[in-house]
């Protein structure tokens, strides 16, 4: 069995008989990673505080049949702010539990680590509405797994424009020819909230769309939530735990 190094995200852990913990990584070179960690919660156990959910670690480990042994972890970062707060806990069990889902064993993806780790970072700056990065990660996370939101043109026809059709189903904003008898039309404020939230590598902008505007952004976050749930074919438990404004 071969040994290996490689950097990962804690996603849940679970107990295993009276001292062990099976722990879902998400990893940057393997994608996800379901290893154990013995002895992890014993007193004075060598892992320390090191492999709690939602941590940054640098890892060594070796690989068995059904699940790898972890040998030694080094924190990166511990993101110890959100395991404090239970508005950014829920947020990021969401985020951790979306990512469990779509993320393959043996499969790297480094578009989903990024936004993982960036999604926990900006939860773990203590923001007021840990909602609002919720509402983005589900967004950005389909768009990187091959569901991206079209909001500048219509998801059918491709042509460009403020179309004001909103659907989930065909991928976006539609214009008057494309959206099927009954599709609802929306104030284009809702839109360009859909936008925001989808944009990559923006977080910092976000506080700003829930504070001012709390209408648009309440419409485009249940989008967001049906957009996800619909084109990653899951309903996420985690979402009702989330504080929402
Ligand atoms: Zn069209």
């Amino acid at each position: 069995m071969a040994n290996y190094r490689d950097q990962g995200i804690v996603l849940r852990t679970y107990k295993l008989g009276e001292t062990d913990r099976i722990l879902h990584l998400l990893t940057q070179g393997r994608g996800k990673v379901r290893a154990v960690a013995r002895g992890v919660r014993r007193p004075g156990s060598r892992f320390g505080g090191r492999l709690e959910a939602f941590s940054h670690v640098d890892l060594q480990l070796y690989e068995g049949r059904n699940l790898d042994t972890i040998t030694q972890a080094e924190l990166l970062a511990p993101h110890a702010r959100i395991r404090t707060d239970y508005a950014a806990s829920a947020a990021a069990s969401l985020m951790a539990e979306v990512v469990d889902h779509v993320a393959q064993e043996g499969e790297r993806d480094h578009a989903v680590f990024l936004l993982l780790r960036s999604g926990l970072q900006a939860l773990d700056a203590e923001p007021a509405d840990p909602a609002i990065f919720v509402d983005a990660f589900l967004l950005r996370l389909a768009s990187a797994v091959g569901f991206h939101v079209f909001t500048d043109a219509c998801a059918v026809c491709r042509t460009p424009g403020a179309h004001v059709f909103l659907s989930v189903k065909a991928g976006g904003a539609l214009c008057a020819d494309c959206a099927p008898t009954g599709t609802r039309a929306v104030d284009r404020p809702v839109i360009d909230a859909v936008a925001l939230l989808a944009r990559p590598g923006e977080w910092t902008v976000l506080p700003g769309l829930a504070r001012d505007q709390p209408a648009a952004r309440a419409t485009a976050a249940s989008y967001a939530r049906s957009f996800a749930e619909h084109h990653l074919d899951r309903r996420f438990r985690a979402y009702d735990a989330v504080p929402r404004p």
